[in-house]
């Protein structure tokens, strides 16, 4: 194995008044990635260009060097499940969601409030596959609130989801429920959007009034009443192959992609929500990821030249403005894969590139266009960047440095060993700022 590319979700982030006005990242205590940031470069990324928000799956596709025209969110989650796609079938992405009712349209929760089980999410889903439609079509939860749509059929694609919290690399508040619109005047088209408006109306039927939403309610839970839906995708993704990666995923969106680039998917089932708390289904997600990740890299070491790891926990405490949470993961992971990382990737002559798909600031509770710190291991000595000053620890105290070493203000510590891994230094560091497409060859791992 040549490198292994791990990417945190929504890695990048602010200063948050909560954690003194730093960012998670910067307050984390990471001694392994601070111990490749030490021999290694960093720099910072905008996953698809500048000022532009990604959405996860735009991200993902334009760090792989692929145009964002070439593929659709419904399409990548659809063939990251075991649902079967043919040509013209119309898939989506869906989230249960909550609104007070279809005739207010208010939605209160974007995602139920993160609290549907498996067992009810497969509850409904199986609801919803007994509505009546014209024509056939597949309702298949996948993870948490998360689930796939697809029509079967000739189907147009030229048409809105229901909702688009991100168009065109811009953030959108939606707080109002919409119908499918279409963006020609194809009879194709219209058609569309018709049968899908009137299984959204007849879901919100059958899910309100469903035994487990009435369940919910009474336990002063939010009901998974309404389905949003959005990347609406008929064409099989173009996607550029990449033969010779594995790829560790487990959410659908990058378990499709995995498949779609041609990498080889190793995956397991995420652990089931079981109760109320979806951070401590996050904890159990993470602790999975972490030791799955161990042993896929230690069997396949000779098997494959690059490893893809997406750890998708990282994101959601940004959406849900919980930075101290965000904060434990990343030490969780850093004192769990990336320690064992610590020993796998030097003795093997193993690169290891650490990044985000996205920035997802706890404070702005959505994705953002600030760039996300990358971190290249290269068993390299760092090239120290003249004239610039440098975060560093030592001890447990946080000093500003210049490059020879000295403190800013005041005397000199040479004993410095750690350079700390965060978007500061991270703007600061030798290898730059790099643009979506441009990634995997500047980090060398095109080779
Ligand atoms: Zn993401």
């Amino acid at each position: 194995m040549k490198g292994i590319l791990v990417i945190l979700d929504g890695l990048g982030d602010l200063p948050h008044r909560q954690l003194g006005g730093k960012t998670p990242l910067e307050v984390a205590e990471t001694p392994n990635l601070d111990f490749f940031a030490n021999r290694g470069e960093m720099g910072y990324l905008y996953p698809v260009k500048p000022s532009f928000v990604p959405e996860s799956d735009e991200a993902i596709v334009s760090i792989f060097g692929n145009e964002q025209i070439d593929s659709t969110r419904g399409q990548l989650e659809a063939r990251g499940t075991d649902l079967k796609l043919t040509r013209g079938d119309l898939a989506l992405r869906v989230n249960f969601a909550t609104v007070d009712s279809l005739k207010e349209g208010n939605i209160i929760d974007r995602r139920a409030g993160r609290t549907l089980t498996t067992s009810e999410a497969e509850e409904l889903s199986n609801a919803l596959n007994e509505i009546k439609l014209s024509c056939k079509f597949s309702f298949e939860a996948t993870i948490q609130h998360r689930a796939v749509f697809v029509l079967r059929g000739g189907w147009s694609d030229n048409i809105t989801g229901n909702e688009t919290p991100y168009s065109k690399g811009r953030v959108k508040g939606v707080d109002k429920i919409s119908n499918f619109k279409v963006f020609d005047d194809e009879e194709n088209a219209l058609y569309t959007v018709n049968v899908l408006n009137e299984f959204i109306e007849k879901a919100y039927e059958v899910l309100n009034n469903h035994p487990v939403n009435e369940r919910r309610k009474k336990s002063g839970l939010l009901p998974a009443n309404y389905l949003l839906m959005r990347g609406p995708g008929i064409e099989p993704p173009k996607l550029k192959f990449y033969k010779k990666w594995l790829s560790v995923s487990y959410m659908p969106l990058e378990i499709g992609f995995s498949r779609v680039s041609g990498m080889k998917v190793f995956s397991f089932d995420y652990p089931k929500l079981k109760n109320l708390d979806s951070y401590e289904n996050l904890k159990e997600g993470l602790k999975k990821v972490a030791s799955f990740s161990t042993k896929v890299l230690r069997k396949n070491k000779k098997k494959y030249d690059y490893a893809y790891i997406h750890i998708k926990e990282t994101d959601i405490p940004g959406h849900d403005n919980k930075p101290v949470e965000k904060k434990l993961m990343l030490e969780y992971l850093d004192s769990t894969l990336f320690k064992f990382l610590r020993n796998f990737a030097p003795p093997n002559g193993i690169k290891l590139a650490v990044t985000g798909d996205h920035s997802t600031p706890c404070k702005l509770k959505a994705h953002s266009a600030d760039p996300v710190p990358v971190l290249l291991y290269n068993d390299k000595p760092p090239k120290r960047k003249d004239r610039f000053f440098s975060m560093f620890k030592i001890g447990n105290q946080e000093v500003e440095l210049k490059v020879d070493g000295s403190k800013a203000s005041g005397t000199g510590n040479k004993n410095i060993d750690s350079e700390k891994f965060c978007e500061k230094n991270a703007r600061r560091g030798t290898l730059g700022r790099i643009v979506g497409g441009e990634f995997l060859e500047r980090i060398g791992f095109l080779k």
